[in-house]
């Protein structure tokens, strides 16, 4: 890294007892740890877990290291604690207790400096540097399964990483929470930056709306204007989070329209499609559609196992398709629910020298899935069927009475959110329809709900009888 990059990172200093830490005396320190790593790890497994890391602090009895997921925090912590303390005494001649601790409970307090004059245009490297800070190696391209849940998405992601500005613009991913969403814009970040010929700049929602916050009170609007607007590529994550700050969408729907009049990539992800966001304006909900918006579903068994399968070659640690399948079956909600789980067992791994048995995977899916109630489709029926007068058959059927429409777009909404379900399946069950018919009825019933607060009090209490 240049050395002005650490002049304009200095702005975050860490006073410790005794000592202060610059930036710059930290980026020395990772270096040195990261280079006495690399002596020690395959270039692969340097890339996917180590490159990645930043340190955030360094006191008198402890070194903080930021990872940029509970997954490799986890295995970090699993793997690599007593390496990680030989080298950190090696490198600082005294010994320290290693935290691993993850991105999003850190960098959210830490607000994104201001750019220094001229620097958006002092040409080679300095931009993508500071701004794509840490390209997180662990979210690539190849390390993405596909599926029929994914696939587009995927598809259109990478057409974007080949030719920005021109594939799909905008390009809008929504999916729910452990889906894969932030995976992708990195993926994407990733290929770009190992280009180097574009200013890309990857940035969560929640902290575009903080940096739009401290713009409010330093004034620098300029430098606030010049940092977004200047960027061949804007990958921004989460953007529901707009939700809260009008001044804050109204200063994104200005950057959108300059990034887009000049034919710069724009790539959004969000919980939800754009219209469901709440208070989100028709303006910026129809520029969100100028170009391609695909959501991501919820994977089927099928590619929950090869995404299983894909996370235990990456953790170095043995699983028969047996084992794999049953936690494939058995733990049915987001991605990250199981990387949660591969987690665990590489722990149980490590004790049993890598023998993981189906016994080991039915005590840990247990444990899982004992913390999260399910509910049966048919008890969501049932409950519709007598709280609206009408009966299951009927909800299941063809039929398109209008008495008997909303009754069955509230069983899909329902289905979806409290059942482990995927979409098609859900349609299936629910009079043969198909996936989209489910995400037509989801998508109406919440839009229903932030008006009709009598509806919204009867599901309520539905849901929490469901629940008990
Ligand atoms: P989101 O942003 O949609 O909430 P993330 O992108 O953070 O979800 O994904 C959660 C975790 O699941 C990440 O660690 C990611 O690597 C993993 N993941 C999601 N989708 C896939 C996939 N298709 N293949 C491999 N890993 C995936
Ligand atoms: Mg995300």
């Amino acid at each position: 890294m240049p050395n002005n990059i650490g002049q304009i990172v200095t702005t975050l200093e860490i006073p410790v007892k005794g000592l202060t830490i610059s930036e710059v005396e930290k980026d020395f320190i990772l270096k040195s740890i990261l280079s006495e790593i690399k002596k020690i790890v395959t270039a692969q497994q340097f890339d996917i877990w180590f490159s990645c890391l930043k340190i955030y602090s360094i006191s008198d009895n402890s070194m903080t290291f930021v990872a940029p997921n509970e997954f490799i925090k986890e295995w970090l912590y699993s793997n690599y604690t007593d390496l990680f303390s030989n080298i950190v005494y090696k490198v600082l001649n005294t010994s320290r207790e290693v935290i691993f601790s993850v991105e999003n409970d850190i960098c959210n307090q830490v607000l994104l400096a201001p750019p220094v004059d001229g620097l958006a245009s002092s040409g080679e490297g300095s931009f993508e540097e500071y701004y794509s800070i840490s390209p997180n190696k662990y979210y690539s391209f190849e390390n993405f399964v596909i599926g029929p849940c994914n696939r587009l998405a995927h598809a259109a992601a990478a057409a974007v990483s080949e030719s920005p500005g021109h594939a799909y613009n905008p390009l809008f991913i929504h999916g729910m929470s452990g889906l894969g969403k932030t995976h992708l814009l990195h993926a994407i970040n990733n290929v770009l930056i190992s280009k180097r010929t574009l200013k890309t700049l990857y940035i969560s929602c929640e902290r575009f709306v903080n940096h739009y916050i401290s713009t409010i009170r330093s004034n620098n609007w300029d430098a606030f204007r010049r940092l977004y607007r200047n960027v061949d590529v804007l990958l921004i994550d989460d953007i529901h989070f707009f939700e809260s700050s009008q001044g804050c969408r109204e200063e994104f729907f200005h950057t959108f329209n300059t990034l887009y009049n000049a034919r710069k990539q724009i790539v959004i992800t969000s919980d939800c499609p754009p219209e469901a966001i709440n208070s989100l304006e028709d303006r910026l909900i129809s520029r969100f559609k100028w170009g391609l918006l695909c959501g991501i579903d919820s994977p089927t068994v099928e590619t929950r196992i090869a995404i299983i399968e894909n996370k235990a070659l990456l953790w170095g640690i043995n699983l028969s398709y047996e084992t794999a399948s049953y936690l494939a079956e058995n733990i049915s909600g987001s991605i990250r629910e199981l990387e949660g789980a591969i987690a665990r067992l590489s722990k149980e791994a490590k004790i049993t020298k890598n023998c993981i048995t189906l016994d080991m995977v039915k005590k840990i899916s247990r444990e899982i899935s004992g913390n999260k109630k399910m509910v049966s489709i048919e008890a969501v029926l049932k409950a519709i069927s007598q709280r609206f007068n009408v009966s299951i058959s009927q909800l299941q059927s063809k039929c398109r009475a209008r008495n008997l429409a909303l009754p069955r777009q509230i069983a899909m909404h329902l289905s979806r959110k409290l059942t482990n379900m995927s979409l098609v399946e859900i349609g299936g069950y629910i009079g043969g329809r198909d996936h989209s018919t489910v995400i037509h009825a989801d998508e109406k019933i919440t839009k229903i709900l932030k008006k009709d607060k009598n509806l919204l009090f009867i599901l309520q209490k539905l849901e929490g009888e469901l629940l008990k």
